[in-house]
C-alpha cells in the first residue's frame, strides 16, 4: 500500500528530473546521436536502413585497419572454439587461461617492458592504477587535457593532485618543485591527445622527471601500434623507451579494435596490480575471442611495420592535400587530423554536408573542445585507399567553399 505509493512518487519524480536533464542536454546542443551500422568496421560502411550505397568512414580509431582483418577474425574464431565463449570468472579464481598469459607476455615483449596485466578496457586500466600505486604521501601531476579515464582514475586515489597546463613544461616544472615535499611523484600524460592529434613532449617531460626524481606514466591508446619506427608508440617515436616507467594502452583501437586494455611496466608493479587493482580483481576475465584478436594483431605488427608505414603515408597524403587546399590541420604526423574551423555551427553543417556526400566525419565543439575551436576530426586508417583519401579532400574542398570555410 503506502510503500508502493511512495516508490511510485519517487519514480515519477525521477522521471521528471531525468527528462529535464535530457532537455538541458538537447538545449545545449551537445546531444550525441548514435548512427547504426549494418556492416563490419572498416573504411566503407553500410548504415542500417541506408540503402545499398556505402559511406566512406573517417571516424574510427581503426588506425591499422585490423578491426576486420581476415587473420584477426580467424584468430578470434579459433580462440572461441578452442577456449570457449568466456570464463565466467575473474582472473584469480578460475579465469586465467594460457592465452591470457601468452598475450600478457607478448604485450610486454612488444613494449620491451618486464611484464603486463590485462584489463577489460583501458578505461579500467586507468581506473585501477593510481589508487593501487599512490598513497596520501605521494603526488600525481596530470596534464589538464588528459583523457577522462585518467582523470577518473586520479580522482579515485588519495595522492596529492597537481594539474599542469596542457603540454606546458614551465608549469609542470613549477608543480614538480612544489611536489618535492611528497614521497613519490608520478607525471601522467596521454602520449597522443585524441582531440588535437598532438603528441606530448615526452623528451622534455622525461628530462624534468629525471631532474625532480619523478616517474612517468603515459596513456598510449592513440599511439600503440603505429607511432615510432616500429609502432611501439610515443616513447619509441621520441626515443625515451627506457625513461617512461608505466604504459597503459588499449586493445580496442589499433590492435584489432575488439576490447581490452593493459598496463605494462616493472614486474613488481604488475604483481601489485594483480593483488590490489580493483577493476582487475573484481571484473570478469577477457573473453578468448577478444584475446585471440589482440594476440594476432600484435603478431602482425611484430612481423612487419608495413601496415604502420602505409597508414603514415596516407596520413601524409591527407594532411598535405588538405593544407594545400587551404585548410588548417592541427597536430603533426598523426592519423588524427582535426580540420580546424573555429565556429561550432560551421563544423556541424559541414560535417552534415560531408555525410550527404557519403563521407562520415564528426564535428566537435564546446564543451568537448574549447570555445571557438570547433573542428571536424578526420581519422586516417591504413585501409583507406589513396582514392578514398582524395575523395575526402575533394568533398572537404567543395563543402568548405560552399559554407565559406575556404575562399
Ligand atoms: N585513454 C584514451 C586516451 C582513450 O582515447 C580511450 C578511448 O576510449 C581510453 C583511454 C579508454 O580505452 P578503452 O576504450 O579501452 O576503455
Amino acid at each position: 500500500g503506502t510503500s508502493r505509493a511512495a516508490s511510485g512518487t519517487a519514480t515519477a519524480e525521477l522521471r521528471r528530473r531525468l527528462e529535464n536533464e535530457l532537455e538541458d542536454i538537447r538545449g545545449a546542443g551537445t546531444w550525441k546521436n548514435e548512427r547504426i551500422i549494418a556492416s563490419r568496421q572498416g573504411p566503407h560502411l553500410r548504415l542500417a536502413g541506408g540503402g545499398a550505397a556505402g559511406i566512406l568512414n573517417f571516424c574510427a580509431n581503426n588506425y591499422l585497419g585490423l578491426s576486420s582483418h581476415p587473420e584477426v577474425i580467424r584468430a578470434a574464431v579459433e580462440a572461441l572454439e578452442k577456449f570457449g565463449a568466456g570464463l565466467s570468472s575473474v582472473r584469480f579464481i578460475c579465469g586465467t587461461q594460457s592465452i591470457h598469459k601468452d598475450l600478457e607476455e607478448k604485450i610486454a615483449r612488444f613494449h620491451q617492458r618486464e611484464d603486463a596485466i590485462l584489463y577489460a578496457s583501458c578505461f579500467d586500466a586507468n581506473a585501477g592504477i593510481f589508487e593501487a600505486l599512490l598513497t596520501p604521501e605521494d603526488a600525481v601531476l596530470s596534464d589538464e587535457l588528459n583523457h577522462a579515464s585518467i582523470i577518473d582514475g586520479i580522482r579515485l586515489c588519495k595522492a596529492n593532485k597537481y594539474r599542469y597546463k596542457h603540454m606546458d613544461m614551465q608549469d609542470l616544472e613549477a608543480k614538480l618543485q612544489d611536489a618535492q615535499k611528497h614521497r613519490l611523484r608520478l607525471v601522467a600524460t596521454d602520449g597522443a591527445f585524441s582531440m588535437d592529434g598532438d603528441i606530448a613532449p615526452l623528451r622534455e617531460i622525461c628530462q624534468l622527471a629525471q631532474k625532480y626524481d619523478a616517474l612517468v606514466f603515459i596513456d598510449e591508446c592513440h599511439a600503440t601500434g603505429f607511432l615510432g619506427p616500429n609502432g611501439r608508440g610515443t616513447d619509441e617515436l621520441l626515443g625515451v623507451m627506457d625513461k617512461v616507467t608505466i604504459i597503459n594502452s588499449t586493445l580496442g583501437k589499433a590492435l584489432g579494435g575488439a576490447a581490452g586494455g593493459y598496463t605494462t611496466g616493472p614486474k613488481p608493479l604488475i604483481d601489485l596490480l594483480r593483488q590490489r587493482s580493483r577493476p582487475y580483481l573484481f571484473s570478469n576475465s577477457l573473453p578468448p575471442a577478444v584475446v585471440g584478436c589482440a594476440s594476432k594483431a600484435l603478431d602482425l605488427l611484430m612481423e612487419s611495420n608495413a601496415i604502420a608505414q602505409s597508414m603514415a603515408a596516407k596520413t601524409q597524403r591527407f594532411r598535405s592535400k588538405m593544407t594545400a587546399a587551404g585548410f588548417t590541420i592541427s597536430g603533426k604526423d598523426h592519423p588524427i587530423c582535426p580540420v580546424m574551423l573555429g565556429d561550432a555551427r560551421l563544423a556541424a553543417v559541414m560535417a552534415e554536408d560531408m555525410l550527404n556526400r557519403g563521407i562520415y566525419v564528426i564535428g566537435f565543439s564546446y564543451p568537448v573542445v574549447p570555445k571557438g575551436k570547433a573542428r571536424i576530426r578526420v581519422q586516417i586508417s591504413a585501409v583507406h585507399s589513396d582514392e578514398d583519401i582524395d575523395r575526402c579532400v575533394e568533398a572537404f574542398t567543395e563543402v568548405g567553399r560552399k559554407h565559406g570555410a575556404l575562399p
